[in-house]
């Protein structure tokens, strides 16, 4: 399973030899055949092999190894009804291997370089930051839980709220309808205020980043006005959707709420680097993030999903920047890196800073399309 924890696990992997990230795409959906991806994987084996030749004969054998034992792992089955992306991590002259079964596609690639290429996974793990969802109506009240895209209903906590009876048949008429009418109302509010305790033990429980309400508009409000503020706090949005409704249909509504929603936080991140690199309290452009990153500065490293440049690494003191081939710290001489902004991302990951990669947004762009807000 792909998790934070995880991740910056293998970001901080440093072993004697170079390592073999190789990413395959197994989504059933697209590839209904085992064929169908394992024309691929031979494809990446082979692209493997030419990047390893330029690490040198040693390396070029170790990396034959991990390829090999990448293609037996895939030839040798596993549950594709779970399963639609895979990563590899392996280095067989350390007997380092990593297998990271993904329920989302990922996109085919193969990387040799002396750490994990992990900046795939990052972004997987962002584009879906754990979100719910809590359907009500006057007797309903049903929980479903999105995580890495996937939908699950998790009503049972609320079982043991009793359901009032449906009154919707009985029209009020004179005292005695205003009567079943109003025993109706507090049965109702009685039963909301039960969803809205059980929200809180069961979200306090396993918490989410963002609540989602739906259901008819009146009593979506009245149930908002019952949930404990710590629930309360992470509504981000109200869906006018009924609480009967099949799985497809939340999923659809809520990604959407969830995709505008994290466009909303990123934009907001992106205004607090502006104004701290307007207050020296944040740096923006490729160069002065690296230096930043180097010499640990950095709480929240911002970058543009996608960007991706040259660069250089120094494999004696870990100095990061866009231009060599001296180091300008210990005057060793650096490695030539296909894409610095990866090993930007696996240092912050290491160190323990927030990363937050951002999508289609103009001012992070404008800015350089990378920048960090600064710890001191
Ligand atoms: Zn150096």
């Amino acid at each position: 399973m792909i998790n934070e924890d995880r991740i910056r696990a293998l970001a901080g992997h440093r072993g004697s030899a170079v390592v073999t990230s190789c990413y395959l795409d197994v989504d059933g959906r697209s590839h209904p055949r085992h064929s169908d991806y394992e024309a691929q994987l031979d494809h990446l084996v082979r692209q493997g092999r030419e990047k390893a030749a330029g690490f040198g004969p040693e390396a070029a054998r170790s990396v034959a190894a991990d390829l090999d034992r990448i293609a037996s792992w895939v030839r040798s089955g596993f549950d594709r009804s779970r399963v639609r992306g895979l990563a590899f991590f392996a280095c067989s002259a350390d007997g380092f291997f990593e297998v990271v079964e993904s329920p989302l596609p990922v996109r085919n690639g193969v990387v040799v370089n002396h750490t994990p290429h992990v900046r795939p996974l990052e972004s997987l793990l962002q584009a879906y930051e754990r979100f719910a969802v809590m359907l009500v109506d006057r007797q309903r009240v049903r929980l479903f839980r999105f995580e890495l895209g996937e939908l699950t209903e998790q009503t049972e906590a609320f079982d043991a709220v009793p359901r009032s009876g449906d009154q919707a048949g009985h029209p009020a008429q004179g005292s005695r309808g205003a009567a079943v009418q109003r025993h109706s109302d507090e049965v109702a509010h009685r039963h909301l205020k039960n969803a809205a305790e059980v929200a809180f033990t069961e979200l306090q429980r396993r918490p989410v980043e963002h609540l989602i309400l739906g259901g008819p508009h009146e009593i979506v409000v009245e149930l908002e006005g019952l949930l404990h503020p710590w629930v309360r706090d992470r509504v981000v949005d109200r869906l006018a959707i009924s609480a009967t409704a099949g799985p497809d249909e939340v999923r659809q509504a809520a990604l959407c709420v969830e995709a505008a929603v994290a466009r909303r936080d990123e934009a907001g991140l992106v205004d607090r680097l502006r104004a701290a690199v307007g207050a020296g309290a944040g740096v923006a452009g490729l160069e002065p993030t690296l230096a930043a990153l180097v010499e640990r500065r950095v709480e929240l490293l911002l970058v543009s999903d996608g960007y991706e440049t040259e660069g250089w690494r120094c494999r004696s003191c870990q100095y990061l920047g866009p231009l060599g081939r001296r180091c300008p710290v210990c005057a060793n001489s650096m490695d030539l890196v296909d894409d610095v902004v990866e090993e930007a991302v696996e240092e912050a990951l290491a160190n323990k800073c927030r990363v937050q990669m951002v999508r289609e947004n103009a001012d992070l762009d404008v800015l350089g399309r990378i920048g960090a807000i600064l710890r001191f």
